[in-house]
């Protein structure tokens, strides 16, 4: 049925960059035969689902987005692959997305647009553009995004569905390939809360192959489908209802938060006085590291390699017509703060801030259990509306601040502006997804 519907729809959605419909259809008939035998199942057997085209898959192409990429098969799978393939997920294919990660409206894939399936005129999002529009077209049960600065909570929101960026360290990295490695995190986009609990409850855990995979004690995340949240204690940051705000997103958030209210929950205005410095701190700490972790893309180890007389000019043209125009600019951004001379203007000033934004989330968690936001300033834009690259990144105002500080987001639908999809963000402290889906789901 899944398969039918990426048929018929795909044409317009264009939410991937490979589908592997034998492979799919022999797993699920291998999930089928396992049920009518009564045998033991997995938690997700038999269920369709895709990987952003950033998560590796044994066997299977993996392109990041990205020309520079464009025949890479990987060896081995990501730790999340292993994980859900164990849980008996039916993998249909790969997601198309931003080159690297590298965008928020998926218009920098290297191959082609994601379009919204609310209104194919606009984006999606991104960068996981294509693991929202394939959920929100219903061609997936769910699928798994990445998150550096939003890339998987601003695309939820475009596309009405529910996106989770779990706490820095809860995912295994293991085989995502490299954007920010102090950023990114694996999470799941679905259509309900409950759905994503299921799968983070795969997916989460210690994973001693990623150095920075957290040991934790890991709840049952379904547990938390409780329908209250009475004397929650949430938190709203004056700044994120400031200037740039789409006042109709505003009325949907406002509108959300009296409905908390009516349900019990203490609401209390509160404030992240650094705010202002996140979107420069992520461009600095983000492009720095991306530069340092994309300098292994020189056409010998990995994909595409350009014809060239010797090995200097072999690698100049590789880098050149293998990347495209944005992860050169962020190459270059990020090379500079990292150069000698400037480390410690940009690149150790920007920590540093990057520790006071940290702390300003701290302290608002003394007085509540979780922070409330608009996920995005605005709805679903026009494809080639947002040529500006900064433009752009000034969409990602609300979500960056949380990746710095490494905290745990969700979001979630909550309701519509001229007639698009509007998302709620809830952020709670390291490690309280489990508050996080009781708040969404008590809303949903
Ligand atoms: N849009 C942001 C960027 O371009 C975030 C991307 C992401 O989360 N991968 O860097």
């Amino acid at each position: 049925r899944f398969l039918k519907r990426v048929c018929s729809v795909e044409a317009g959605v264009q939410a991937f960059l490979q589908v592997n419909r034998e492979d799919a259809l022999a797993r699920a008939e291998e999930a089928d035969q396992k049920i009518a035998a009564g045998a033991e199942i997995g938690i997700l057997e038999g269920i369709p689902m895709a990987l952003k085209d950033n998560l590796c898959t044994a066997g299977i192409k993996t392109t990041c987005g990205s020309k520079i990429l464009e025949n890479f098969v990987p060896p081995y799978n990501a730790e999340v692959t292993e994980r859900l393939a164990k849980a008996g997920a039916v993998l249909i294919g790969k997601l198309n997305m931003d080159e690297f990660a590298m965008g928020s409206s998926n218009e920098n894939s290297g191959f082609y647009p994601v379009k919204n399936p609310w209104d194919l005129e606009r984006v999606p999002g991104g960068s996981s553009g294509g693991s929202a529009a394939a959920v929100a077209a219903r061609e997936v049960a769910y699928s798994l995004g990445s998150d550096t600065g939003g890339s998987i909570r601003q695309p939820a929101s475009f596309c009405g569905v529910v996106g989770l960026k779990p706490t820095y360290g809860a995912v295994s990295r293991f085989g995502l390939v490299a954007f920010a490695s102090s950023l990114d995190q694996i999470g799941p986009l679905t259509k309900t809360v409950r759905d994503n609990a299921h799968v983070l409850n795969v997916i989460a855990g210690h994973d001693p192959k990623d150095s920075t995979s957290v040991p934790y004690s890991k709840p049952d995340y379904t547990g938390f489908m409780i329908n209250s949240v009475q004397g929650l204690r949430i938190g709203v940051p004056k700044e994120f209802f400031a200037q740039g705000l789409n006042p109709e997103v505003e009325q949907v958030i406002r509108k959300a938060l009296s409905t908390y209210e009516k349900m019990g929950a203490e609401i209390g205005e509160c404030s992240l006085p650094h705010m202002e410095y996140a979107l420069p701190v992520y461009y600095i700490i983000a492009t720095a590291e991306a530069s340092s972790n994309l300098a292994r893309y020189d056409g010998v180890k990995y994909g595409f390699r350009a014809e060239a007389e010797d090995m200097i000019e072999m690698y100049k043209r590789t880098r050149a017509q293998g990347f495209g125009e944005e992860v050169k600019r962020r190459i270059m951004l990020g090379t500079y703060a990292l150069s000698s001379g400037y480390y410690d203007a940009y690149y150790l000033k920007a920590q540093k801030v990057r520790t006071l934004i940290r702390q300003d989330f701290a302290k608002i968690f003394e007085d509540f259990d979780v922070i409330i936001s608009p996920t995005a300033p605005t709805v679903a834009y026009k494809l080639g509306e947002r040529s500006d690259p900064l433009a752009m990144y000034m969409g990602d105002v609300y979500t960056i601040p949380v990746n710095l500080a490494g905290l745990p987001s969700i979001s979630v639908p909550a309701g519509f502006a001229g007639g698009l999809p509007v998302g709620l963000q809830i952020i709670g402290r390291h490690f309280d997804e489990g508050r996080l889906y009781q708040a969404a789901y008590a809303f949903e």
